[in-house]
């Protein structure tokens, strides 16, 4: 048993202790709360640490194998060329259009691999975290895709005066850009109407890029986050299914929300919320 024994000594005038006043508490049951309290914080710090050492491994993982990959495919594609070329005469129609199927799973492959780099890469980009003024993000993305906006008559792109934020230069044009393109490619019948809305408060920055666009089920909110989920085949829309996920990973790194609002036939918001504590900040 642990006990708290508390005492007072009441002395007389000539300084001699005729008196103690005390009390005793058993404290045994505190001491074994402390003890479980330290248990379980050193199990939550390993667990933390086993977490964040997977996690390192995951992404070197995707990152060799995304970068590793491109040249056995670049083999893989040039020597199928090659054949096609070179034995033109003795391939019939079937044959070539195996290889064009070939060729082509292999440039698919390709770009599935250049946006996983990208992904695995999020975290480690260049510059730190900095002063991201994001109207001057808005003209570098805007420079970015001028040839897709000039290719859709009629089609805007507009925005509020937007914050300076705490964040990564290169990361913010990639989250703006994707969700920019998104909104331009999954338009509907109707010229796209693209607008970024400022609802930031006293503590967060809240962005909204709002499209007119073909919009989704609330069924599929969460899911097209998620790394290579897509609503659509690649014939009617092309993608890969990373470019939200990159999204997703840029604004959680920043400890921040990204989320959809949306009705379908009539358009999507996708929002994005900050802390604008720096405290909270990497
Ligand atoms: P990708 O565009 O390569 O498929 P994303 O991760 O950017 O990959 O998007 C995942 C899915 O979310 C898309 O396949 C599409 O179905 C849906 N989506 C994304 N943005 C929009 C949007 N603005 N309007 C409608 N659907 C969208």
């Amino acid at each position: 048993v642990y006990v708290n024994d508390v005492g007072h000594i009441i002395r007389n005038r000539e300084g001699e202790a005729i008196r103690m006043v005390g009390a005793m508490r058993d404290v045994t049951e505190d001491k074994k709360h402390q003890k479980l309290l330290v248990e379980l914080n050193t199990e939550l710090a390993k667990q933390a640490k086993e977490l964040a050492n997977s996690n390192e491994e995951l992404e070197s993982f995707a990152y060799v194998v995304s970068h590793d990959l491109q040249e056995p495919l670049r083999m893989v594609t040039s020597f199928l060329q090659l054949l096609e070329r070179k034995y033109n005469d003795l391939i019939d129609d079937r044959g070539k259009q195996y290889i064009h199927f070939a060729v082509d799973g292999a440039s698919r492959m390709k770009t599935i691999l250049i946006d996983l780099l990208e992904y695995s890469r999020v975290g480690n980009e260049k510059g730190g975290i900095k002063d991201v003024n994001l109207n001057e993000v808005m003209e570098n993305v805007l420079k970015n895709m001028r040839s897709t906006l000039e290719s859709i008559p009629k089609s805007r792109i507009d925005w509020d005066e937007l914050p300076t934020i705490k964040a990564n230069q290169t990361e913010m044009v990639q989250l703006f850009q994707n969700l920019l393109s998104n909104a331009l490619k999954y338009r509907s019948n109707q010229p796209p109407a693209v607008f970024v809305h400022n609802k930031s408060t006293v503590d967060y920055w809240l962005i909204g890029v709002r499209d007119n666009g073909i919009g989704i089920d609330k069924l599929y909110f969460d899911k097209i986050f998620i790394i290579f989920q897509r609503l659509h085949t690649d014939k009617k829309y092309q993608g890969t299914g990373i470019g939200l996920a990159i999204c997703k990973k840029i604004v959680e790194n920043l400890h921040g929300k990204i989320w959809v609002e949306s009705e379908v036939d009539k358009g999507s918001t996708f929002w994005i919320e900050l802390p604008k504590n720096s405290y909270f900040v990497g």
